[in-house]
């Protein structure tokens, strides 16, 4: 039986995308699916990636201050860029401000909408202020300008620690000098895939990302995802499935599901036989609710509440959009439901993503109500759940995918 503890703890590393130690991660995803009896392909793919060359922050008005900061990757370059500050409290109410020839200095990640906002106001760099104020480190996250906004124009922005931002803030800056330069190369990520054969001609696919963000070891988000795929694949092995099962290790989806995306575009012509997505987003946390988000018919809502209830385990569900790897599957009309935990006293994404979050009682847990779920699905005589998505959950995905804007 593999030890789900132990193989969170070989995994407790950084493991960001297109990196050596993402890849690291997948090969030793590979040897423990072998050790059980499982081969699988790892499936490359294409990432548009860059290197740092040069980033710095100035303050140079009302008072005169460097700052540490960090490059965002796939954006613009500039060198000693001088321009006078914006400082923007409120992403949401960009309106009030005149950013025109200006540098906008806010708090977070920059969107879609508000990203197109800024261009079309006039806006020239951006300064993101991240992190957490009360965190003792002040490491600042590598984030990058993802494709969709790169479309629109790159702006030269860098990222600066969320307390530094706050001290701009409230000495009044008014002038920025800022420069960052980084080099583009094509780089690579890649999905581990594995099946194991049922005796319908049907199919259920599960899937994990299994890569982190850059201060994360990523022992919630998602090693422990990968871990349960792990168990599952383990599981299933010696239990054979009615349907066929085909399960997927996800690189790159902290860089907007860029490994399940890549997997529904190469293996578009077989979607069809595809009848449920269930993904694996951080579960088995020492304390935490669990959830299922499903993107797909209510009735499997019900379907999940009715498990849960008999078996007293509680998980919160409801249909939505997950931003996880279940979403392009469910954009491809494949119903998905996601399985996860949510703490709002445990943020992810930073360096308290550790083995310190993770307890081997609640991960089986959460664990052994995915494994009776997943079993039901796999071995009922026909999927209890319609192979459509409706109109309410379409629109869901138009507005994660940024095909329609919200509310
Ligand atoms: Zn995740």
């Amino acid at each position: 039986m593999l030890d789900e503890m132990q193989i969170l703890k070989e995994l407790e590393y950084t493991r960001t995308w297109g990196s050596k130690e993402e890849l690291k991660a997948a090969k030793y995803i590979q040897t423990t699916l072998k050790k059980i009896g499982i081969e699988s392909t790892l499936e490359k793919f294409k990432l548009n990636n860059s290197e740092l060359e040069k980033v710095s922050l100035e303050v140079t008005k009302p008072y005169k201050k460097k700052y540490a900061c960090n490059f965002y990757k796939l954006a613009g370059n500039a060198t000693n860029l001088v321009k006078d500050v914006v400082f923007v409290k409120d992403i949401n109410e960009l309106r009030k401000y005149d950013v025109e020839n200006k540098i906008v200095l806010l708090q977070g990640r920059i969107r879609y909408w508000k990203y197109k906002e800024l261009i079309e106001a006039g806006c020239k760099g951006i300064v993101l202020g991240d992190g957490h104020l009360f965190a003792e480190d002040n490491d600042i996250d590598t984030r990058e300008l993802r494709e969709k906004l790169q479309e629109l124009g790159k702006l030269p922005i860098v990222s600066c620690n969320i307390k530094d931002l706050y001290e701009m803030a409230s000495k009044g800056v008014s002038q920025i000098k800022m420069t960052t330069v980084q080099k583009a190369f094509v780089g690579s990520s890649q999905n581990v895939v594995a099946h194991i054969k049922g005796r319908s001609k049907r199919h259920v696919v599960l899937t994990a990302h299994y890569d982190s963000t850059a201060l994360s070891k990523g022992s919630w988000d998602n090693a422990s995802g990968s871990v349960g795929l792990l168990k599952l694949a383990e599981h299933f092995s010696k239990n054979e499935p009615l349907h066929n099962m085909t399960f997927i290790w996800c690189g790159a989806e902290e860089r907007g599901l860029c490994g399940s995306k890549a997997y529904v575009k190469k293996h578009k012509k077989e979607l069809d036989k595809y009848d449920l997505c269930i993904n694996l987003d951080m579960i088995g946390a020492t304390i935490g609710k669990f959830l299922a988000c499903v993107t797909g018919e209510e009735k499997m809502v019900g379907y999940i509440d009715y498990l849960s209830s008999i078996k007293g385990k509680a998980c919160h569900c409801y249909q939505d959009v997950y931003s996880s790897d279940s979403t392009p599957f469910a954009d491809n009309g494949i119903p998905a439901v996601s399985f996860g935990q949510g703490n709002p006293a445990t943020p992810i994404h930073c360096c308290f993503d550790t083995m310190f979050l993770m307890n081997k009682d609640s991960f089986n847990d959460d664990y052994q109500f995915i494994e009776e779920f997943v079993s039901n699905m796999v071995n009922a005589k026909r999927i209890p759940i319609e192979r459509t998505i409706p109109d309410n959950m379409k629109e869901r995905l138009d507005i994660y995918l940024f095909r329609k804007r919200g509310k």
